[in-house]
C-alpha cells in the first residue's frame, strides 16, 4: 500500500516540492520531486523528476499560483497528479514561527493569519510560504495542510541562550530574540543518533552541524536544544555560502556613516554578497576547492575562516553541554566534504574527539548514517544525511490523522 504526502517549500522566486510515499524505504529517492523556478522572470522553469521520467517546461511563470497549477498539471501528465495519487496530507515548510509555534500545526484561516503576523520577522520568507499555503489549499481543498516551522525546535531554548544583551524593553517591543533555524533538520538528524549509538535519547549530549549553503549548529542535551548559532534571522553564526555569519553590529553603523550605504544595501551585502562568495568568489565548496587547488589565496583564506568559525562554536557548545557524546555532520557540505569534517575536528584528541581518516575518506557514495570517528574516540563523530522533506511529510501525516 502506498501512502503519499506532498511537501511544499515555497520561496520568493521558486517552489520546491516532493511527493513522498511514507511506506517506502526512507533511503529511497522521493516518488516525485519538482522545482518551479524563475517565477516572475521572462523565462520560467519547471522540472519534475520521477524514478523513470524527467519533464520540463520553460514558459514564463507569472506568479506562484500559475507555477503551482502548471506543475500539478504536469504531474497529472505523468499519471502522478495529486488526484491520481490520493495524497493524504500536504506539509508546508514555514521559515518563521516566532514565539507562537513550538510544533507543527494543521493550517486553518486563523493559522494563516498568525503566520502573516510574523512577516516582520521574516519579510522575505514568510510571504512566500503563505503564497504556497494559499495556492495549495485552493488546488487541494479536501486534504489537511500542515505547517512545519524551521524555528519550532528551538522554541524551548533557555533564556540565557535566546535573549540578546539588548535593552529589554526594545527587544520585547520588537520581538527580538534568538529563534534559531534549520530546526527540522537538527531535530531529524539528532533524533536518529540514539538508534545509531544504541543509547537512550535522554543520555546523549550532541552537537549537530547542518552545513549547507546556509549553515548552523545546535547543542542538544537529551533531545532538547540548549544553544544554536542562528538568531533573530538566519544571518547569525557560521560563515555561510553568501552570508557573513556573526559580525560586529558596529560594522553596520560604519558602513552607513562612512560608506553611505543604505540599510537595504547593507542587508544585501551581509546576506547575499558575503560569506564564501564574498571572500573568494565561490559559494559552492566544490568550486572553492578547485580554486584552492589552483593556489588561489583568497579561496584558502575563505576555507580557513569557515573552519575557524565552526571550531569556535564546537568549543563553546562543548562547554555548554559539559559532556559531549556525539558530533553530527549533515547537509550538502557536512555529508560530502571530507576535508571540512577532517579540519573542523582536527587536533581535538585531548577533548576525546578523534576522526578515523579512512572512515572519513572512504564514504563517497555511501548512503545513510555512518560513524567516522576512531574506535578509541570517546565522542562519536557521525555523518547523518538530513531529510527535511521526510520529517515534514511525517509530521503532516501524523497531524492529518488526529
Ligand atoms: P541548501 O539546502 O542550503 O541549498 P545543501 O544542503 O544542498 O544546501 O548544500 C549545498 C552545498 O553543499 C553546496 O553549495 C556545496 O557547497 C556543498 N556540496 C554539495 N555536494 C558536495 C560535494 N560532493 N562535495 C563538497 N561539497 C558539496
Amino acid at each position: 500500500m502506498t501512502n503519499y504526502v506532498l511537501v511544499l517549500n515555497s520561496g520568493s522566486s521558486s517552489i520546491k516540492f516532493q511527493v513522498l510515499d511514507l511506506n517506502a524505504d526512507p533511503q529511497d529517492p522521493p516518488f516525485l520531486s519538482g522545482l518551479v523556478e524563475q517565477i516572475g522572470e521572462n523565462r520560467g522553469h519547471i522540472k519534475l523528476v520521477t524514478e523513470d521520467q524527467t519533464i520540463e517546461d520553460r514558459r514564463s511563470i507569472l506568479s506562484h499560483s500559475v507555477g503551482l497549477e502548471r506543475a500539478f498539471g504536469m504531474m497529472s501528465l505523468l499519471g502522478a497528479g495529486p488526484q491520481d495519487l490520493d495524497i493524504s496530507a500536504v506539509g508546508h515548510r514555514v521559515v518563521h514561527g516566532g514565539s507562537k509555534f513550538s510544533e507543527p500545526v494543521v493550517i486553518t484561516d486563523e493559522i494563516v493569519d498568525d503566520i502573516r503576523s510574523l512577516i516582520p520577522l521574516a519579510p522575505l520568507h514568510n510571504p512566500a510560504n503563505i503564497d504556497g499555503i494559499e495556492n495549495a489549499r485552493t488546488l487541494l481543498p479536501d486534504v489537511k495542510h500542515v505547517a512545519v516551522f524551521d524555528t519550532a525546535f528551538f522554541h524551548s531554548l533557555p533564556e540565557a541562550a535566546s535573549r540578546y544583551g539588548l535593552n529589554r524593553e526594545v527587544a520585547d517591543q520588537y520581538h527580538i530574540r534568538r529563534y534559531g533555524f534549520h530546526g527540522t533538520s537538527h531535530q531529524y538528524v539528532s533524533g536518529l543518533v540514539p538508534g545509531i549509538l544504541g543509547k537512550d535519547a535522554d543520555d546523549i549530549n550532541q552537537i549537530t552541524l547542518h552545513l549547507g549553503n546556509g549553515a548552523s549548529m545546535a547543542a542538544i542535551r537529551g533531545g532538547s536544544p540548549v544553544d544554536t548559532t542562528m538568531g533573530l534571522t538566519p544571518l547569525e553564526g557560521l560563515v555561510m555560502g553568501t552570508r557573513t555569519g556573526d559580525i560586529d553590529a558596529g560594522i553596520i553603523f560604519h558602513l552607513y556613516r562612512e560608506g553611505k550605504m543604505t540599510i537595504d544595501e547593507i542587508d544585501t551585502l551581509f546576506n547575499k554578497r558575503s560569506g564564501l562568495k564574498g571572500l573568494a568568489g565561490a559559494n559552492d565548496f566544490r568550486l572553492l576547492q578547485e580554486l584552492i587547488n589552483e593556489g588561489d589565496q583568497n579561496a584558502q583564506d575563505a576555507y580557513d575562516i569557515y573552519v575557524h568559525r565552526v571550531r569556535r562554536y564546537v568549543g563553546a557548545f562543548m562547554l555548554q553541554l559539559g559532556r559531549l557524546d556525539a558530533v553530527v555532520f549533515t547537509a550538502g557540505v557536512g555529508e560530502n566534504h571530507v576535508g571540512i569534517r577532517r579540519d573542523t575536528m582536527a587536533e581535538l584528541e585531548n577533548f576525546g574527539i578523534s576522526i578515523d581518516e579512512s572512515r572519513n575518506n572512504n564514504d563517497e557514495g555511501v548512503e545513510g548514517p555512518r560513524v567516522i570517528s576512531s574506535d578509541d574516540s570517546t565522542v562519536k563523530v557521525l555523518v547523518v544525511p538530513t531529510n527535511e522533506e521526510l520529517a515534514i511529510a511525517r509530521a503532516a501525516k501524523e497531524l492529518s490523522e488526529m
